[in-house]
Parts: C-alpha cells; sequence; structure tokens
C-alpha cells in the first residue's frame, strides 16, 4: 500500500523551498516556464553534495568505475538506433472540456468510467502517442539534414562511447562508466513540484559485465543503491523495492526494479535500476557498423557485453532529502515559551551550509573578531554561515530552517572574561537536540571531520 499524500506538508515544503532559495520557478516574473526550475543559493549547494556524494562512492571508491560528460545535443542516428526517435512516447488524452493535456495513466476512474483529473470531465480524446524528445536544429539550415535531440536520458553517450573509453582505461570485465548531467523530456503533465520536469539532472552508472553475470549484479546494484539512499537520510522505512512485472518491462530487459520514496503526494520512483542485456550495445554496433565487442584475453571470446543500469534522478532525489528533513517541533522562544520550529533535518553530509558562526553581540569588536577567526578557520573544511543580526535565538532558528547542523557561538566567555578557564571556547549547538556544549576553538576542525563523515 502506498503512503497517503499529504498535500498541506508538501504546500509548506515548496512555500520554504522558495522562502530560503532552494528551489525557485523558471522565469518566474514572466508567468514562469512550466516544468523548469531554478536552484537558489541554498539548493545549488545541496544538488552539488548529493552529485559530489554519488560520485565519490560510485567513481572514486571503486577501481571498476570510470566517468564520463557526454554532450547535450545528440546525434539523431543514436536515438534511431537506441528506439527512442520511433518509440520514446508517452498516450497523450485531451479533455474536451478543460483542454488539458494528459498522460493516460493520469486518468481517474469512477464507476467505471475514466475521467479528467483536473475537471472531472468525461469527453476525452483517444490516446494518441507523443514522443518526448525536444528537437532542435544544429547549424544555420533548419530541414530535416540538420535535426538534433536533446538527449532525454545520459545513458546513450556512454554506450556510444564505450569502446573509446574501454581502450582508454584498459579494464577488464565486468566495469561500469558512470555519468552525471542534465536530460531533457517534453513530459506531458509536469507536475508534483521538481518530481517531474521537463529539463532535469540524472545520474547513471553502466555497469558491463558477462551475460551470466546480469541477474547477479542487478541484485548487487539494487543493494548498494538502497545503501547509498540510506547514507544520505533516506529511512530504508521510506523506501521500496518495487519488482516491474514482464508486461511492463522494456522487451529486452531480464530484470528491473523500481527504487520508490513515499513522497508527501505519494508512493513514487527514485531512481530504475534495469538489467538492459546487451540491447542498448548491439544496437550502436548495427547501426553504426562499428565494433563494439569486447576481447577477452583468457578465453580469446570476443562477444558483445550485457550491462546493469542504475539509473536515478538527481532532482528527484534532492526533493527526498527535502521531504525526508522537512520537520515541525517546539522549541523556546528568547522569553522562554514554546513556539513552533521548523526545521529540516538533513544529514550533515548532505546539509548545504554545515555551520553557523554567531557573534553574541554585532556592536562588540572583540566578539566579531573572534567570530570572525573561526569562520577562517573552518572555511577550509566546510561551507559556514556568518550571521551577527538579532536575537540568538532568532539567528539559530534561521539556521535550523535550512538545515545547518552546528551553530557556534561566540561569548564573553569566549574572550576569557568570566573565567580565565574558558578562553577561546564556545558553546557548540546541535540543530536536532538543541543541546549545547562549551568546546575549545582549536578542537573544532577535528569535530568536525569526526561529525561530518
Ligand atoms: P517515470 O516513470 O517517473 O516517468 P522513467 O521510468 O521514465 O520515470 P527513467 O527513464 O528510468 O525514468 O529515468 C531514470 C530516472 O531519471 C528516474 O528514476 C527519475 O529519477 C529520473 N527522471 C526521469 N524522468 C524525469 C522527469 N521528468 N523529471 C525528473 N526526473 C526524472
Amino acid at each position: 500500500m502506498s503512503a497517503p499524500s499529504d498535500t498541506q506538508r508538501m504546500e509548506k515544503i515548496v512555500s520554504l523551498c522558495k522562502r530560503r532559495g532552494f528551489i525557485f520557478q523558471s522565469s518566474e516574473i514572466y508567468g514562469g516556464l512550466n516544468g523548469a526550475w531554478d536552484y537558489g543559493p541554498l539548493g545549488v549547494e545541496l544538488k552539488r553534495n548529493l552529485k559530489n556524494h554519488w560520485w565519490q562512492v560510485t567513481v572514486h571508491e571503486r577501481d571498476d568505475v570510470v566517468g564520463m560528460d557526454g554532450s547535450i545535443l545528440t546525434h539523431p542516428s543514436v536515438l534511431r538506433a537506441s528506439g527512442h526517435v520511433e518509440g520514446f512516447s508517452d498516450p497523450m488524452i485531451d479533455c474536451r472540456t478543460c483542454k488539458a493535456h494528459l498522460r493516460a495513466d493520469q486518468l481517474v476512474e469512477k464507476k467505471g468510467v475514466k475521467q479528467c483529473p483536473n475537471c472531472g470531465g468525461k469527453d476525452l480524446t483517444a490516446p494518441r502517442q507523443f514522443n518526448l524528445m525536444f528537437e532542435t536544429h544544429v547549424g544555420a539550415a533548419t530541414d530535416e539534414s540538420s535535426i538534433a535531440y536533446l538527449r532525454p536520458e545520459t545513458a546513450q553517450s556512454i554506450f556510444v562511447q564505450f569502446k573509446n573509453i574501454l581502450e582508454v582505461s584498459r579494464k577488464k570485465l565486468p566495469f561500469g562508466i558512470a555519468q552525471i548531467g542534465k536530460a531533457f523530456r517534453n513530459e506531458i503533465n509536469p507536475r508534483n513540484f521538481t518530481f517531474r520536469s521537463r529539463e532535469f539532472e540524472q545520474m547513471e552508472l553502466e555497469y558491463f559485465c558477462r551475460p551470466e553475470q546480469g541477474m547477479e549484479l542487478l541484485e548487487y546494484w539494487k543493494e548498494e543503491r538502497l545503501k547509498f539512499y540510506e547514507n544520505i537520510g533516506i529511512p530504508r522505512s521510506k523506501l521500496h523495492v518495487l519488482t516491474v512485472p514482464d508486461e511492463e518491462r522494456a522487451f529486452y530487459s531480464k530484470g528491473t526494479y523500481d527504487i520508490e520514496y513515499d513522497f508527501p503526494f505519494g508512493r513514487q520512483e527514485l531512481e530504475g535500476v534495469a538489467y538492459r542485456t546487451d540491447y542498448d550495445l548491439s544496437q550502436h554496433q548495427k547501426a553504426s557498423g562499428k565494433s563494439l565487442e569486447y576481447f577477452d584475453e583468457e578465453t580469446k571470446q570476443r562477444f558483445v557485453p550485457h550491462v546493469v543500469e542504475p539509473s536515478a534522478g538527481v532532482d528527484r532525489t534532492v526533493l527526498a532529502l527535502i521531504c525526508e528533513a522537512y520537520s515541525e517541533d517546539q522549541a523556546p522562544d528568547e522569553k522562554g515559551k514554546m513556539e513552533m520550529r521548523v526545521v529540516l533535518r538533513f544529514h550533515p553530509r548532505m546539509a548545504p551550509v554545515k555551520c553557523g558562526v554567531f557573534p553574541l553581540l554585532k556592536n562588540n569588536p572583540q566578539l566579531v573578531a573572534k567570530a570572525k577567526e573561526i569562520v577562517g578557520l573552518l572555511r577550509p573544511y566546510m561551507t559556514v554561515f556568518y550571521d551577527e543580526s538579532g536575537a540568538i535565538g532568532r539567528r539559530y532558528r534561521r539556521q535550523d530552517e535550512i538545515g545547518t547542523p552546528f551553530g557556534i557561538t561566540v561569548d564573553f566567555e569566549t574572550l576569557g572574561e568570566k573565567d580565565p578557564a574558558l578562553r577561546d571556547t564556545v558553546t557548540l549547538r546541535d540543530r536536532d537536540s538543541m543541546k549545547q556544549e562549551r568546546v575549545a576553538i582549536k578542537d573544532l576542525p577535528e569535530i568536525f571531520r569526526e561529525r561530518l563523515a
């Protein structure tokens, strides 16, 4: 059973994202471009933390994976061979009452009658196939010969560069090629905030193997990917593995899992992990006439490798991180009265800002100088935010709302005014427990190295 949707919670999240600079509507001052989003100062940090962590564990920490960065503009032959030109489409239905364009699977059914989910209208057109690829023209001519596509997935450039990368990296099977980058799909009905966009980013790994290793590696990568989500703060209890049934799986796939997450708007796909057999490489070999075979030195066999593909969405994972982190609790205000606190409980590894630094008073030059010294001490290791304005409780609250896991306050004890033993110590506040401890400034880098690991 999927989790019930929570519209109110989602509205609060969308509003927080805008208010604090995580995500804005693209071209907002001109009324917005549907299905496109801009990430603000905090959103871009969160997104980078996610992509860097994926790259770290997928490429840097492994001997069997290398990276690449392919072009977005794609030769039509690539997408003809992959089947996208012919078949990358969704069935589209129009509602004649409210003129909405709908994906066939978005219709609602009441008493056996299909209805428009927007207006309840029953006057619907028959479904027709709508290709999701964005077409453009390369060069000055705008005819058939100049057509190119914005890639609908990053995977195809990996397949097309397979031979080059195999030669330069000198890898032996099994090995993978990883890529993070933009993909474009002219979705019929973008919705649920950034969940279904027309421009989005993917983190894809194509892991090449021998045919007999495919099914085993499918299981291996499913488990690795589940671990990845847990390590960035998404609990296993909110993740679900859907075994895509035979009739819904691509015809060339021998097994596909969808990893789903309980979003406030329901259980939805975060990532697909698919065993795609040798379909892609064989298609490109056939269409290009170039060999994409692998030669096994030991057995002297030549064959087209099979591939297992974990394909994750950056934007969907960012959204899952924000949805998972959003919480409301009670905290005392300046006068000790309890009030509602909004806090983003990001895993410290993902948090856009790791630490806030606050001088108790902004008009005390010694406090300010000490606080700035601490900023300088920590900046080489992490993102730090310096804030001197407003009551200290308000400053904490502002950082809680953007998910900053730690706060450092420089007070008169830091200056050694009350007790010389406390000179050069600060209070270190934990976002989640709101507990404060007294620590020496010189120990801060080591403390953070441990807590942010
Ligand atoms: P869906 O069924 O939700 O349309 P899909 O099965 O077509 O997704 P894939 O082609 O497997 O998606 O793409 C891999 C991943 O890319 C998805 O799991 C998702 O995280 C991301 N993705 C795909 N389409 C979109 C989109 N329109 N907006 C944001 N992310 C997307």
